[in-house]
């Protein structure tokens, strides 16, 4: 067995749980399909989440200086409300960065934890039996794995081959998306732009360097899904929506997405799991569908590293999907109800105006922006206080800010008594005595993905949640 773990596709999801595994010293694997990263740019940002996952893994410089700061409200169904005040994180704001950036900054991360990724090499099937997976390549090769992971997108040959249900709805409406010089002056683009923007809000023309334009308009009567788009395409979409092409020339990339909605029924079967799009499809509104995937890996890879280590609790690893299916299930629903919003139709129009309304509560706002931003997140830990399974923001702390101290992937007991111990689980767990911690609780114990495992004083209590999360502890004696 020369790999523990062998992922497919190198995407923002496969890219991340390579490096949330290497922090565990998992031996890694990326099988990628293309030798180059793609042309064509595809994303608005990163938000809030996961900018706080950067940051809690050492990557915030590296984004923060390839990425442009733009306020953080305003991605709900694009209407056009600021984010409330006092958003609870340091990073309150959306980072502007393409989507290939961010995939080199976190295969270079991998890398240098030590994953392996190869290019150029396409997952085409597998099989899977009690002691781990046979994965076969486009070339003939076989490798072998204890694990096996689908990170390669919608379209997943792993998913596919799993035999798990993909249900939801197909794409009903195409869009074009392309970077192209336009000859027209930019006054009456901008007239034209602000007159559509009125009535049909899946047109926009923005500028994307000198003399070029991010534009994109609805595709009507599109027969070949698989054919790229052409640039007569786009004239043709745009004569019919704006009643002129603006003299589009010389596109540096086009393409063309859809609104397809659909969920994987299970996240693993035996060892084979899903994540990012693999799992989940949805239109691009609101920008979270990277997001999410990234936020997949970092879930699910301190939990297969544990696996794959041997101290993993006898369910943790089904915790992925019990904790991030529903997760999905809320985006996929949320992009719908946006899908709606954009519609030209009088009855989402008046839905739409009286929601702008609404906005001006401000819970209605934060509710709608901390969606968006993933900070809402609780997951199911049971009973309990509003903090527990929520993720904990970048409190200060005497030794500096929390998040440093979860760079390494471990657990973290945050024990304002200082009287608690992390006793034989020290070598997953570490602990960290701070009277002046800024919580609204006596201790609290963070899994390594930072969010709120237990919240509580007593140690016997401590000491079960430590095993319920952590496995059972090492017994020093025996060492
Ligand atoms: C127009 C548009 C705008 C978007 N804007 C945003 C945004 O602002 N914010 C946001 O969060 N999301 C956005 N998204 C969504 C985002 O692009 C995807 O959710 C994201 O790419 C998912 O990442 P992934 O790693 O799961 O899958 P992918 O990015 O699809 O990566 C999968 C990888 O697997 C590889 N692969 C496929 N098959 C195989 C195989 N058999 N063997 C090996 N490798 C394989 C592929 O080559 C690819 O590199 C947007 C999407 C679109 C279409």
């Amino acid at each position: 067995m020369h790999f523990d773990v062998i992922i497919a596709g190198c995407g923002p999801t496969g890219a991340m749980l390579a490096a949330e595994l290497r922090l565990h010293d998992v031996r890694v694997l990326v099988l990628e399909k293309e030798t180059e990263p793609p042309s064509f740019v595809r994303i608005v940002g990163l938000h809030i989440r996961s900018i706080e996952l950067m940051a809690m893994r050492g990557l915030l410089e590296r984004i923060l200086e390839r990425g442009r700061r733009r306020p953080a409200g305003a991605y709900f169904a694009a209407i056009d409300k600021p984010a409330p005040e006092g958003l609870d994180s340091p990073y309150a704001y959306l980072l502007g960065i393409p989507q290939p950036v961010i995939v080199r900054v976190l295969e270079d991360h991998a890398v240098e934890l030590g994953a392996q990724v190869r290019h150029g090499r396409a997952v085409v099937g597998f099989a899977q039996d009690d002691d781990g997976v046979t994965v076969e390549l486009a070339d003939g090769e076989r490798l072998r794995s204890r694990y096996l992971v689908g990170c390669d997108g919608g379209r997943s040959t792993v998913r596919k081959l799993l035999g798990v249900g993909f249900p939801g709805e197909p794409s009903r409406n195409e869009t074009l998306m392309g970077e192209i010089a336009v000859g027209a002056p930019q006054d009456e683009i901008a007239a034209k732009v602000s007159e559509l923007r009125e009535t049909d809000r899946r047109f926009s023309l923005a500028p994307a360097g000198v003399g070029v334009y991010r534009v994109v308009v609805p595709a009507a009567g599109v027969s070949d899904r698989a054919a790229p788009p052409t640039l007569e395409d786009f004239r043709r979409q745009l004569r019919a929506v704006a009643g002129t092409d603006f003299g589009v020339h010389s596109p540096r990339w086009l393409s063309r997405f859809g609104d397809a909605t659909r969920l994987a029924e299970r996240y693993r079967v035996g060892r084979v799991l899903l994540a990012g799009d693999a799992a989940h499809i949805h239109p691009p509104i609101g920008g979270q569908g990277l997001n999410l995937g990234v936020q997949d890996a970092v879930n699910l890879g301190w939990k297969l590293a544990a696996q794959v280590r041997g101290w993993a609790p006898e369910t943790l690893l089904d915790t992925y999907h019990a904790e991030r299916h529903p997760v999905a299930e809320d985006v996929l629903d949320n992009t719908r109800a946006q899908m709606e919003l954009l519609s030209a139709e009088p009855g989402p129009r008046a839905v739409r105006r009286l929601l702008t309304e609404l906005m001006d509560f401000e819970e209605v706002n934060r509710h709608l922006v901390e969606k968006i931003t993933a900070i809402g997140i609780r997951y199911d830990f049971g009973a309990g206080p509003d903090l527990l399974g929520r993720r904990l923001p970048d409190i200060d702390l005497k030794e500096g800010r929390l998040y440093g101290l979860l760079r390494r992937g471990r657990g973290l007991l945050l024990d304002r008594t200082g009287r608690l111990s992390v006793g034989g689980w020290s070598d997953r767990v570490d602990h960290l005595a701070d009277p002046t911690a800024a919580l609204d609780a006596p201790c609290v114990l963070l899994r390594p993905d930072g969010h709120v495992a237990w919240i509580g004083d007593d140690q016997r209590d401590l000491d079960d949640h430590l095993s319920r999360w952590f496995g059972r502890p090492v017994d020093r004696s025996q060492v």
